[in-house]
């Protein structure tokens, strides 16, 4: 456990195991305390945590490019299990256009429900490649502006 004392606040910074933070994240809770009500919608992100204030966005504008590759790989996913299935279950003779026309449908429906899930796993894997340190959880909390300070990169 970090604890970092700034001023006369020290802030205590438990440590989350991968599993935990993918739990949370596939929960759409915030990885980092389990908090819920990261959300102000379905497709709105908060700008903080309620529960610990960690910055969703971690202070950078483009933060989640990330997370739009991580939904691409589940619409991705999502082809390859309905073509693999339909053809496997109508071999020998498949449905050619059905299938093209539902695996269209259900990517589509997937690239949309998979949205949120894709922003809170993203979140998840940065803190596991990139853990907070009390340093940044206390820049976070100050509410300090995108600029004010570098954050660790790899
Ligand atoms: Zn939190």
């Amino acid at each position: 456990m970090n604890v970092a004392i700034s001023g006369t606040r020290a802030i205590d910074l438990p440590r989350a195991s991968i599993a935990q933070l993918m739990t949370r994240a596939l929960r759409l809770r915030c990885p980092h305390c389990g908090g819920k009500g990261l959300f102000a919608s379905f497709f709105q992100l908060e700008s903080h945590c309620p529960s610990c204030g960690l910055r969703l966005e971690r202070g950078e504008a483009d933060y989640f490019v990330g997370a739009y590759l991580f939904n691409l790989l589940a619409v991705e996913l999502i082809l390859f299990v309905c073509v693999c299935g339909f053809v496997f279950l109508t071999w020998p003779d498949p449905p050619w256009n059905l299938i093209t026309y539902v695996t269209g449908l259900l990517m589509l429906a997937g690239c949309i429900g998979c949205y949120p899930f894709a922003k809170t796993t993203w979140l998840a894997v940065d803190l596991a490649i990139r853990p907070l340190t009390p340093e940044e959880m206390q820049w976070h909390q100050d509410g300090g502006g995108v600029g004010d300070r570098e954050l660790p990169h790899i």
